[in-house]
C-alpha cells in the first residue's frame, strides 16, 4: 500500500481500509520535485524546500552521503537514492516506475539547482515524456548568486558552465567568446582557475572587465572586480584565492568601432550603406574586408547617427 498515493488521492471511494481498490483505474502518477538546496550557507534552504524534502516518498541525490548530512542537519529521515552523472540514464527507468506508482520523488544534487551543470537532464525529460508533472523548488544557484553582486550588466548573460580542462579545448571556445557582447559565466574549480584567468587574459584582452565570486555563502566568500590582468596577478600573488569554488563573469565584448576600422574598409562600408540597409551593408563589407561584421555594423550605426 502506497502511502503516497493514499495521501494525495482525494476520493475515498478509491480506498479500502486506506488501501487503493485493486485495479483502481487512474492511479495518479506522482510527481518529480526538482529542488535547489544550498551552495554553502545552510540557512539558505527554504523552508518549501525543507517541507518537500519531509514529504516526498525519496530523495534522489548526487551524492546520498553528501545529502544525508544536509538532511540530518534539518532532521529529515527521508529515503535516499543515488542518481549521479555516471548512473543517471539506468536508474532513470526505476524512478519512473516509483513515479507511476504514484510516490513522490525529490531529486536534489551536491549543492544548488539541478540540472545547472549538475545531473538530472535525463530524468527530468523521461519525466515530461511520461507526462509526469515535474515541479521546481526554486532556491540557490551560483550563477545567479554571483550575478546579483558582480556589478556587471545582467539583461544579457551566457552561462558557459565549466570550460574543458584541456588547455586547447578551453582557449578554442574562449575565442569562439571573444566578440560575445552578453556578460559571460563561467564556472571554474581550484585547479584550473589561473590557467583559465590566464587563457581568458590572453584572448579577451587583459584589460577587460571581470569579476571573480569564489566560495560565495561560505566563511572565505570574496568577490573580486578588475581587470582580467589584474585579476590575474592578484590571483598569482596571493594562493589563498586560489582555493575554493568560482564564478568567473568578464564583461561582454564592447568593439571599439573607430578604433579597428581603418579608413578603406570606411569607405567600403559607407559606400555600401548608401545602397543598402545597415545589416546588409556591415555583412557585405564584412566580406570584402574581412573585418568583423559586429564591428562593422557598429560603426556603421556611427555613421548613420
Ligand atoms: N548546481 C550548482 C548551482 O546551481 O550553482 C552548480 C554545481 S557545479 C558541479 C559546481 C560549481 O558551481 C563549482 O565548481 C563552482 O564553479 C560553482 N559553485 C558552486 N558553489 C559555489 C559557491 N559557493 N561559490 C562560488 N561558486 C560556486
Amino acid at each position: 500500500c502506497m502511502s503516497s498515493v493514499a495521501r494525495f488521492c482525494n476520493d475515498p471511494s478509491r480506498y479500502l481500509l486506506g488501501c487503493p481498490v485493486m485495479n483502481a483505474p487512474d492511479i495518479r502518477h506522482g510527481v518529480l520535485y526538482v529542488v535547489a538546496t544550498p551552495i554553502g550557507n545552510l540557512q539558505d534552504l527554504s523552508p518549501r524546500a525543507m517541507q518537500v524534502l519531509r514529504d516526498v516518498a525519496v530523495i534522489a541525490a548526487e551524492d546520498t552521503r553528501h545529502s544525508k548530512k544536509l538532511l540530518t542537519h534539518f532532521g529529515i529521515g527521508t529515503a535516499l537514492l543515488s542518481l549521479h552523472e555516471h548512473n543517471e540514464r539506468d536508474v532513470t527507468g526505476s524512478v519512473l516506475k516509483k513515479l507511476s506508482a504514484g510516490m513522490d520523488i525529490a531529486l536534489v544534487s551536491d549543492a544548488g539547482t539541478p540540472l545547472i551543470s549538475d545531473p538530472g537532464f535525463h530524468l527530468v525529460r523521461a519525466a515530461r515524456q511520461a507526462g509526469v508533472r515535474v515541479v521546481p523548488v526554486p532556491g540557490p544557484a551560483a550563477l545567479v548568486a554571483a550575478l546579483s553582486v558582480a556589478g556587471l550588466p545582467t539583461d544579457r548573460f551566457c552561462f558557459e558552465g565549466f570550460l574543458s580542462s584541456k588547455q586547447s579545448a578551453r582557449r578554442q571556445r574562449l575565442q569562439a567568446l571573444a566578440d560575445h557582447r552578453a556578460t559571460l559565466v563561467f564556472y571554474e574549480s581550484s585547479h584550473r582557475i589561473l590557467a583559465s584567468v590566464a587563457d581568458m587574459a590572453d584572448i579577451f584582452g587583459g584589460d577587460r572587465e571581470a569579476t571573480l565570486a569564489r566560495e560565495l555563502t561560505k566563511t572565505f566568500e570574496t568577490v573580486l572586480s578588475d581587470s582580467l590582468a589584474s585579476l590575474l596577478v592578484q590571483l598569482q600573488a596571493d594562493s589563498q584565492q586560489q582555493k575554493g569554488e568560482f564564478v568567473v563573469m568578464v564583461h561582454g565584448a564592447t568593439p571599439q568601432a573607430t578604433a579597428v576600422v581603418d579608413a578603406a574598409s570606411e569607405h567600403v562600408l559607407t559606400v555600401l550603406l548608401a545602397e543598402l540597409p545597415l545589416k546588409q551593408a556591415a555583412a557585405l563589407a564584412s566580406k570584402i574586408t574581412g573585418l568583423s561584421k559586429n564591428v562593422l555594423y557598429e560603426r556603421g550605426l556611427q555613421l548613420k547617427g
